[in-house]
């Protein structure tokens, strides 16, 4: 009878030994996944409901990897961005996730943050002259100038050798690094044509210089369009304006609207990054496309990057020769983004995610389309 008591008593002590072993090991699982550094955040702005987007699945995403985050926003302007870096730096932090605002001022107070040994990630927008950045985060900005390039040329048949059409264009500011990638990816398939003049720009502005509307500002591009109309389009009709993003494009559309054109005589608008309105807009017909950006896979592959980084692993970039800042090409992740139009709107923005189902635990999908259901 002892020895039956012993040795149930052996067998008790060592599943409370096996236990606590697993417990053990599943907390030590769980520190190395978990993070506790310090990260701010800098947005440009929160004027445009994509900046806001971003800002919240990035804080949310990095807290619930253990970080403690700050988040900013600049008002579009560069000195405000500066201090606010300058006082993260001075304060003290882990690392910085930058979208800036002015893509080449940013070289000296980013050398401040390489003296603390502080990790740089770009967020979406290259920053350029320095050699502080470790990775750049960000969607395929060319491939989102050729979405909106081969949508002009399909819609208006322009391989299949129709016209002229007139063309005119609306680019993004020249302190945006992804400004230049959006003009030429779309001058990558519209260019031929301007060539053999099947698109004709008659205002002559044909640069991204003399397109360039500063600060993505909607009524900066509404007034341009304004002008535009009023100085060549008198009796002219048009038929297609490449706008880079949808805060342009809602510029050209209010334009286009108060100077009498309707949803029978509405030129092609293109645009990106699915704002509400601009979804309203192609829903009514007074936008013809726009370019989903799903910033729930870009704040995630930022928290993965970031804890490589602070690790001191091997991040997980997928383009490590494309995006020279000036000074050094920076390890680069592209996230790729889709096209929306009028037939594709709803599945695009419900279902064009691949991680669906960990968004929903996370209730960010519910919140996403909390937002977007104003649109469907
Ligand atoms: C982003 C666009 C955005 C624009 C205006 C660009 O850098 O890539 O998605 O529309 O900034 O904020």
């Amino acid at each position: 009878m002892k020895k039956i008591v012993s040795k149930f008593f052996m067998l008790i002590l060592c599943l409370i030994i096996g236990l606590s072993m697993t417990a053990c090991s599943s907390s030590n699982q769980e520190s190395t996944t978990k993070q506790d550094g310090k990260v701010s955040i800098f947005m440009p702005s929160e004027d445009l409901q994509r900046w806001n987007q971003d800002g919240k699945y990035l804080k949310e995403e990095l807290e619930d990897d253990g970080y403690t985050v700050d988040l900013q926003y600049a008002q579009n302007d560069a000195s405000t961005q500066i201090s606010q870096i300058k006082k993260a730096i001075d304060d003290g932090c882990d690392a910085l996730i930058i979208a800036a605002v002015d893509r080449d001022s940013l070289s000296d107070i980013l050398s401040e943050a390489k003296e603390k040994n502080i990790k740089v990630v770009a967020y979406d927008r290259l920053i350029m002259n320095t050699d502080v950045v470790s990775c750049y985060v960000t969607f395929d900005n060319y491939k989102i100038g050729q979405i909106q390039g081969d949508y002009i040329v399909d819609t208006l048949g322009l391989d299949e050798g129709k016209g002229s059409y007139n063309l005119e264009i609306l680019s993004g500011p020249l302190e945006d690094n992804n400004s230049y990638y959006f003009f030429a990816g779309a001058m990558d398939k519209l260019q031929l044509y301007i060539d053999n003049e099947q698109l004709i720009i008659k205002s002559k502005n044909k640069t991204i210089e003399d397109t360039a509307i500063s600060g993505w500002s909607t009524e900066k591009a509404q007034d341009r369009m304004d002008e535009i109309l009023s100085s060549t389009y008198k009796d002219k009709k048009i038929d297609a304006v490449l706008c880079a993003n949808d805060s342009i494009a809602n510029g050209v559309t209010k334009s286009l609207k108060e100077n009498g054109f309707n949803k029978d005589n509405f030129p092609i608008v293109t645009g990106q990054d699915c704002d509400i309105q601009s979804v309203k807009n192609i829903i009514d017909g007074t936008q013809s496309m726009s370019v989903f950006k799903d910033t729930r896979v870009l704040s995630q592959q930022v928290s993965k990057m970031l804890g490589q980084l602070i690790n001191d692993q091997k991040i997980d970039s997928n383009d490590d020769k494309s995006y020279d800042n000036g000074v050094e090409v920076v390890p680069t992740y592209l996230c790729k983004p889709g096209f929306v139009d009028k037939q594709n709107y709803k599945q695009a923005i419900k279902l064009n995610d691949h991680n669906a189902d960990s968004f929903y635990k996370k209730g960010r999908a519910e919140f996403e389309l909390k937002m977007y259901s104003q649109c469907f």
